[in-house]
């Protein structure tokens, strides 16, 4: 029997205003506990709120760019649930009129074969709420402590369709719901400031099944590597159940990622348990089309957009093109490299497939890469006019990055640079070719793999230096003058 997981998410995101959503308190980070308050966010009695305008063109933006339909009529509702993080014993959120309904989101993902794939991700809606206080337990012997600067901060949530399959999906989806925000500039979603949470509804049902299975919801994810591990977690968990002769219950659990498993927290709570009613402080209201299409006019290229630029113009494969967008600052780590006329597919690999790898090992991100775009744009102009092969440039990679000197200065100092000389390749090629007599005869004799290993030879000779296209050419006219 064969199980498939079915996955929604749902993302909360702080948007990046200098005050909260109901009151004109900052939103600054790490500000002395209970500092940003006021009698609104508080909750106290007489106090009303008054939303925050810049925080809802935010959150159109976000709609506008997830393709959804930003709603014509507004209204808020009091979600009700009494827990000391919420000092009004109701969070102000919204209900059945969202301000943006729909939408979609294309992922890149690779399938078991490593082939590269898109797929369309349905979004439900995306809705403005405030944030709830955060509560201290730890280091306090008696009672807990609690923090209300972040009751009443400005949240998106953006809650997914049930349309992933794996947990490498939702990790996908992620990224490319992140880099959207990104380019939005609408939060600087920092996962480790809170800035980004992610919840996860798991469920898995038997392939082919039509009817979804029941879910459970995993909460406490605090990087996008956890909401995969615990993504897998749960469908291990849920599959040995079903396969035991056990129901799953529809429960939240929470994921601890020392431990790497997910832990029961109480059973799911429904929509009815919240007493959703109409928020009175805050009357509907609506928002014209001209409002929408003068947000739409100051959306940014989109992470997609400039994919479709990548592919078009510098003629990148989508997957390729998709991998440098998904980072703003990769993609304009990219874009400053050609400025300075080198090839574009080349610089691509350079920056994916060394580059990457060498910012990994050495625990740095592409803002502190020690090779700026113009050292690494330097190393590829050698690569292109035969000065140095790009398996010698492999070499001068690393000790750009180590001691912060340029491509050109590294092969001088090295004496890397690439012999061309004619005259001194077809030396080293007619002593290669005499001391493998055998390697010669079985060319001449038609079998092509042994220039391979005679080329071979000849870069060892050379130390690498020789240039292989001319090595190869010159090897063959040897062996065959006629060819
Ligand atoms: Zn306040």
């Amino acid at each position: 029997m064969t199980y498939e997981p079915v996955i929604g998410l749902e993302v909360h995101v702080q948007l990046g205003t200098k005050s909260k959503l109901f009151c004109s308190c900052p939103t600054e980070f790490g500000a002395e506990p209970n500092k940003n308050t006021c009698p609104v966010c508080l909750g106290w009695p007489g106090s009303l709120p008054v939303l925050n305008e810049k925080a809802l063109q935010l959150a159109m933006k976000v709609g506008l760019a997830i393709n959804s339909h930003v709603s014509e009529r507004l209204k808020f509702d009091r979600k009700n649930y009494f827990y000391p993080d919420l000092p009004k014993a109701y969070q102000i959120s919204q209900y059945d009129m969202p301000v943006n309904n729909g939408g979609k989101l294309v992922i890149e993902g690779k399938n078991e074969k490593g082939e590269p794939y898109k797929k369309e991700i349905g979004i439900t809606r995306a809705h403005l709420e405030e944030d709830a206080g955060k509560l201290l337990h730890e280091g306090i012997r008696d009672g807990s402590l609690v923090d209300y600067n972040r009751a009443g901060v400005p949240l998106l949530e953006i809650v997914s369709e049930p349309d992933l399959r794996s947990p490498e999906e939702a990790y996908e989806y992620l990224v490319a719901l992140k880099a959207i925000l990104q380019y939005l500039e609408v939060s600087e979603c920092n996962m480790e400031l809170g800035e980004l949470r992610c919840d996860a509804n798991v469920s898995v049902r038997k392939t082919g099944e039509t009817k979804f299975g029941t879910k459970a919801e995993i909460k406490n994810l605090n990087s996008f590597k956890a909401v995969q591990k615990a993504i897998h977690y749960e469908i291990k968990r849920q599959t040995d159940l079903i396969e035991a002769g056990e129901r799953v219950v529809q429960e939240t659990r929470l994921w601890n990622d020392d431990k790497s498993q997910t832990f029961s927290m109480r059973s799911k709570e429904e929509a009815h348990d919240y007493r959703y009613f109409p928020e009175p402080d805050l009357v509907p209201f609506t928002i014209s089309r001209e409002a929408v299409e003068k947000i739409r006019q100051t959306l940014p290229e989109l992470p997609s957009q400039r994919a479709e630029r990548f592919i078009k113009n510098f003629g990148l494969s989508e997957y390729d093109a998709y991998v440098l967008v998904e980072d703003k600052i990769l993609a304009n780590y990219y874009e400053a490299c050609l400025s300075h006329k080198v090839n574009a597919k080349l610089v691509s690999n350079w920056i994916q497939s060394e580059l990457l790898a060498l910012l990994n090992l050495n625990k740095k991100t592409i803002e502190s890469s020690p090779v700026k775009p113009g050292a690494l744009a330097g190393l590829i102009q050698l690569i292109e006019n035969n000065t140095i092969s790009g398996k010698i440039a492999k070499d001068v990679l690393p000790l750009m990055f180590e001691t912060g000197k340029s491509a050109a200065d590294i092969v001088k100092e090295k004496g890397w640079v690439q012999v061309t000389d004619t005259k001194l390749i077809e030396e080293v090629a007619e002593r290669i070719i005499a001391a493998n007599p055998k390697s010669a005869e079985d060319f001449k004799a038609g079998k092509e793999q042994a220039l391979g290993f005679l080329v071979g030879q000849l870069m060892k000779e050379t130390k690498g230096k020789a240039n292989p296209k001319m090595a190869n050419e010159i090897l063959r006219k040897k062996l065959i003058p006629s060819s």
